[in-house]
């Protein structure tokens, strides 16, 4: 008989701690500029609720308007994310 699999724990951590007003902020900032596609994983990576990796990735995300084309393209190599930007080649 085995034993059934532990659940992986859940990627996203807990809410950090953050004025209603910064909340309120981010908030309308992802409504108003961040494509339907990325509104969650956006808002997620501004409230400190994401791993490392893809809050980076969001970064890349924001600086290339969202085209993931553009993050694969990068050739700002004095970007100190450039080596570990997303959907390289
Ligand atoms: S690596 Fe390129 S796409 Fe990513 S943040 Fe830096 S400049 Fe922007």
């Amino acid at each position: 008989m085995t034993t059934p699999a532990t659940p992986r724990p859940p990627r996203v951590k807990p809410p950090k701690a953050m004025s209603a007003e910064d909340e309120r902020y981010i908030d309308e900032y992802v409504t108003r500029s961040v494509p339907e596609k990325h509104q969650l994983a956006t808002t997620r990576a501004l409230k400190g609720q994401t791993m490392k990796a893809a809050s980076v990735k969001m970064m890349c995300l924001q600086c290339s308007g969202f085209q993931r084309n553009e993050v694969t393209e990068c050739r700002v190599i004095t970007c100190a994310l450039h080596n570990h930007r997303p959907y390289q080649k």
